[in-house]
């Protein structure tokens, strides 16, 4: 796979060494779409190296991201990673925090660059949608394993408005 052959390389070009903690936190995020904290990480990186412990994880996940193989998404107060890099553009869930992907096209970038104010050299436009995911908006359907903190602040409510989401 492609972007399991850059590791190495870019991980090297950045001055940080290859490690086991560092190649299995970057094959837990490949392995999946889902914008995992770190805590998520370390909980299932945990089955690989029984004795790795947050710290290794978050200095990891650190390295990884400034190596350019990983991106940091920091929404809903908690920040979340993955190994796509490639423009796109987060819808998040308000209610239990999940983080979808949603594909960006050349014309959209370009049109949220031009609006860039005067001067200013704007290196990313980062858009973020704010709602509620199918599984939260059916409760029915909703695994027991959610949290149900944030369910039952805005339960019976419309879909809460910004400052519900700033958070
Ligand atoms: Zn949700
Ligand atoms: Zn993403």
């Amino acid at each position: 796979m492609l972007r399991r052959g850059q590791f190495q390389e870019k991980l090297t070009e950045a001055g940080f060494r290859v490690t086991r903690q560092r190649r299995a936190v970057y094959d837990k995020l490949i392995d999946s779409d889902r914008h995992p904290t770190a805590e998520q990480v370390f909980a299932s990186v945990k089955d690989r190296l029984p004795r790795i412990s947050l710290a290794t994880v978050y200095k990891a996940l650190d390295s990884l991201v400034a190596s350019g193989l990983v991106q940091k998404v920091v929404t809903e107060g908690s920040a979340r990673y993955e190994a796509r890099c490639d423009e796109h553009y987060h819808a998040c869930c308000v209610m239990c925090g999940c983080v979808i992907d949603i594909n960006s096209d050349p014309e959209m970038q370009n049109r949220l660059l031009s609006l860039s104010p005067e001067g200013f050299r704007t290196e990313r436009a980062l858009v973020e949608f704010r709602g509620v995911c199918n599984e939260c908006a059916s409760p029915s359907a909703r695994s027991p394993s959610r949290s149900p903190g944030r369910a039952a602040r805005v339960a019976g409510g419309p879909i809460p408005s910004a400052d519900a989401g700033r958070r």
